[in-house]
């Protein structure tokens, strides 16, 4: 049981304290010693924590059910510590004293992974990246933009539109987490069709080991050199190291916008048309098609909506150019018997999509939901899809069952499924959310689906991933091993060492 400060429940009331619990590891005092607190203190010009209320703060991420947790009084888990470097040096210098005295190091973007990544369920250090936020350099000739892993996405987007650039990566999370957590939780942005995914776009990278070593990559378009070690930092979730710098690519502000939506009678037709609008190499920026329940959900004041699929097509670039990708894909649509609907319902996604705040509206109420993004190649897409709805159904509570595509391939798709209900009476909400994550976990691999496709694993997944992986899953744990053999970084994650399964 822990007594911390009750700013949950009155923000002015610190000198009251409330019993809570905690999820994973059992509540103590600060575990790391305090001259290691002073050797940190010093590294950092004093930028540590052990204040109560920093630990709580600090003691969750996004992962839907702790907000249920909180609510019910009990708390994910707490850090021992919190240190906020400034630089790569100091980063290495940390590194090394947890290191040689075994200490868990949680990297921290903005904490808005949604699986429970950066919760500490080990205790340990926090090592908040959040300081580490400069624009090192742009390159314009080059079009390379290098930074420091802990900026916050919507600032150094807005910093590149300042400068006419844009990055093109667009989360839905934009304004909550930080480039270096995009990097480590392998991220995928609204308008990821036409610019790609976070590792289409990372370019080279900076990164301190567990040994407090740094490892540099260039920053050349492409290399004929062996492996490029540097890109298991690609979705390793913080367990090899901090990612401390990276180049991105940029691309100079899209002079043209053309925004257009097409109402279909059925999921299938409008699938089909975006795969044969993925045929003809044709890139739309934004590309999301939703079934029936999420159109209703999301465009009720278009009309005629009831019992169709809305798909939504944002183009942007060179206005030529955007104006045939317009063309090709308004005759693609419209022969599989679609319906322009215009510019309206697209403005409407624009302006409404940072917007989540059900998630708060719903769970005091006793709503327990969760979204769950997996991909699938074309040849099982539709099957795929209809198993996964089912797999929600299943559980006893689901009211809520419904799918959105957010991301597409000439191979296949993303799709982004949302589950919701309330908890039959004598179930725990905690039980209840991991049989509907559990069943669709299990359809989703008999179904010839990938497990995640840019949320990464964190807690919740763990206990799949070796079985997405198979043998692959031997050789991420010797890695694992060979690089953090002490096992510091990120422990109890994504099922590799002490999982939690
Ligand atoms: C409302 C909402 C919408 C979202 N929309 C999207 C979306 O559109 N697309 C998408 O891809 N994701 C989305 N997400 C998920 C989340 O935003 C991403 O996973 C994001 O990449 C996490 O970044 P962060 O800085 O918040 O990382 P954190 O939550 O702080 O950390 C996530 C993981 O990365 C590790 N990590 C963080 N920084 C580093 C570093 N510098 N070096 C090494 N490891 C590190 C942490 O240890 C942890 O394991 C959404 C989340 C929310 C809450």
């Amino acid at each position: 049981m822990v007594s911390i400060p009750c700013f949950f429940i009155d923000k002015c009331c610190f000198e009251k304290t409330m019993t809570y619990e905690t999820v994973f590891n059992q509540k103590r005092e600060c575990a790391v010693p305090k001259k290691i607190i002073q050797k940190l203190n010093e590294i950092t010009s004093n930028n540590v924590s052990t204040k109560e209320v920093d630990r709580v703060s600090y003691s969750k991420d996004y992962m839907p059910i702790t907000l249920r947790w909180i609510l019910d009084g009990k708390l994910p888990a707490l850090p021992d510590c919190i240190v906020w470097p400034e630089n790569t040096t100091q980063v290495s210098e940390i590194l090394k004293i947890a290191n040689n005295e075994k200490i868990p190091v949680i990297p921290y973007g903005d904490g808005s992974g949604v699986l429970g990544g950066s919760i500490p369920v080990q205790g340990g250090m926090i090592l908040d990246l959040k300081k580490m936020d400069k624009v090192i350099e742009i390159d314009d000739s080059s079009l390379l933009a290098t930074v420091q892993t802990g900026i916050n996405g919507m600032n150094f987007e807005r910093y590149l539109n300042q400068h006419s650039y844009t990055m093109g990566h667009i989360p839905q999370s934009l304004y909550c987490s930080s480039l270096g957590g995009w990097i480590a939780c392998k991220a995928a942005g609204q308008f990821s069709t036409k610019y790609g995914k976070i590792e289409d776009i990372l370019v080279a990278l900076e990164a301190v080991l567990p040994d407090g070593s740094v490892i540099r990559s260039k920053k050349v378009p492409r290399s004929s050199t062996g492996p490029s070690v540097e890109r298991l930092f690609l979705g390793s979730e913080g367990q090899f190291g901090i990612v401390t710098e990276a180049t991105f690519k940029i691309w100079p502000y899209p002079e043209k916008q053309i925004l257009e939506s097409y109402v279909f009678s059925e999921l299938s037709d409008a699938l089909e048309s975006v795969r044969n609008i993925m045929r003809k190499n044709v890139y739309p920026a934004v590309i999301r098609v939703y079934d029936k329940n999420e159109t209703l959900r999301h465009f009720y004041d278009t009309p005629n909506v009831k019992d169709k699929v809305m798909l939504i097509l944002l183009m942007e670039g060179d206005e030529k150019l955007v104006e045939l990708e317009d063309n090709i894909s308004s005759y693609i649509c419209k022969s599989k018997g679609a319906k322009s609907c215009g510019e309206k319902p697209v403005k409407h996604w624009l302006e409404t999509r940072f917007n989540v705040r059900e998630s708060s509206d719903f769970t005091p109420k006793g709503f327990v939901f969760d979204t769950v993004e997996v991909s699938v190649s074309w040849k099982y897409a539709l099957e795929f899809y209809n198993k996964m709805i089912e797999s929600m159904r299943e559980i006893k509570g689901v009211v809520v069952a419904s799918a959105h595509s957010s991301h597409f391939y000439p191979q296949g798709v993303c799709f982004y499924f949302t589950f919701g209900g309330v908890p039959p009476k004598n179930v725990e909400p905690f039980n209840f959310y991991q049989s509907v994550w559990d069943n669709m976990m299990k359809t989703c691999i008999d179904q010839h689906g990938s497990i995640s496709h840019h949320h990464g694993i964190g807690l919740i997944r763990s206990k799949w991933l070796s079985k997405e992986m198979g043998d692959r899953f031997n050789l991420l744990k010797k890695i694992k091993h060979a690089i953090d053999p002490n096992n510091i970084m990120n422990p109890g994650k994504m099922g590799i060492n002490n999982e939690y399964q």
